[in-house]
């Protein structure tokens, strides 16, 4: 078992860091398709490669077996997303111990949203589980030498009565122990810097990296807006809509867009020393490395 480094030490020497989202694969060739675009993004040499964690039974397993694979099998460092739904504190203890045994040594601690297409329906937590984000920072840490990072929302979390509380809270789950923390994806770089200036006035001085999403079709937005509570800027939306159509070219002018969108929004952030970026793929390589090249003037396919 080969042992990866911590996203704690990857802030303290190399900033910023890039690293990629995926999510895990519920058939065979969503599989495949995964694979495809993991590889092909290891040739970037990303600082970490993060999998998401599903709301259900087998997506869970798989969250599980892409991260222990890429631990195993790659020459990236993952980083695990674990929620609390539905688990009782010793079934997350279980899970972080079969992470540690695979080597991963990274984990994103999220409450999580209720199970079920309404992400914004009431919260349960399990009965013996836990109620926030903050208690699973305090759990993994207590189990181990564990790098944890924790979620952020520029646009203020959608249960969050307002930008004071919500920062009230994250300040202090990242007390709790949190070495990072990344974003939700966002698309206006002030709300990110709005977001960064009122955590550091609170004294709280966790790396906050920078959530980004290429979009490359115009129908990722209302599932965007669904996944994230939150609204997506009108005036992109107008330029999308405006652009999409069914013909080829149409396609790729909305992708090519959507990408110059991206790496606009990823100078600002760079001018402004944002600690890293995060893109979240959607399990696909290209619309990600065509930002990223346009950032580091690599070729973008080769
Ligand atoms: P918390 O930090 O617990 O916050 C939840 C709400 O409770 C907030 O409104 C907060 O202000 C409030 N709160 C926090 N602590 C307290 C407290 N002590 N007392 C009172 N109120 C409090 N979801 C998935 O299912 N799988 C994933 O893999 C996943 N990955 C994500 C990755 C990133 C980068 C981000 C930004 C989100 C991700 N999510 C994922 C979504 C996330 O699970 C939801 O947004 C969820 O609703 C909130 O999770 P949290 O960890 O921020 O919760």
């Amino acid at each position: 078992m080969s042992v990866t480094r911590t996203i704690r030490e990857l802030l303290a020497s190399e900033r910023p860091t890039w690293s990629f989202e995926f999510f895990p694969p519920k058939t065979p060739e969503g599989a495949a398709q995964l694979w495809t675009a993991l590889r092909e993004l290891e040739r970037l040499q990303p600082s970490f490669v993060s999998v998401t964690y599903g709301a259900g039974g087998s997506t869970r397993e798989g969250t599980m077996q892409v991260t222990e694979r890429i631990a195993t099998d790659t020459t990236m460092t993952p980083l695990a997303h674990l929620t609390a739904v539905d688990h009782s504190v010793a079934e997350l203890r279980h899970l972080v111990s079969r992470l540690a045994a695979a080597g991963v040594r990274n984990l994103l601690a999220l409450r999580g949203d209720p199970p079920g297409a309404d992400p914004q329906a009431e919260w349960r937590a399990h009965p013996e589980g836990l109620n926030y984000a903050g208690e699973l920072v305090e759990l993994i840490k207590s189990m181990g030498d564990f790098s944890v990072g924790v979620a952020a929302f520029p646009e203020r979390h959608p249960r969050s009565p307002d930008f004071d509380t919500d920062v009230t809270w994250f300040v202090d789950k990242c007390r709790a122990g949190a070495d990072f923390a990344i974003t939700q994806m966002f698309f206006h770089a002030e709300d990110y810097l709005r977001l960064r200036d009122r955590v550091a006035a609170r004294g709280c001085d966790v790396p906050i990296i920078a959530g980004v999403m290429p979009v490359t079709n115009a129908r990722q937005i209302t599932r965007i807006v669904q996944l994230s509570g939150q609204a997506f800027p009108q005036e992109l939306a107008d330029r999308f809509a405006e652009l999409d159509g069914d013909r080829p070219e149409d396609k790729a002018a909305v992708r090519a867009y959507g990408v110059e969108v991206a790496s606009d929004l990823c100078r600002t952030l760079l001018a402004e020393g944002v600690p890293g970026i995060h893109f979240i793929t959607m399990n696909r390589s290209t619309a990600t490395r065509e930002v990223y090249a346009n950032l580091v003037g690599a070729p973008a396919i080769s």
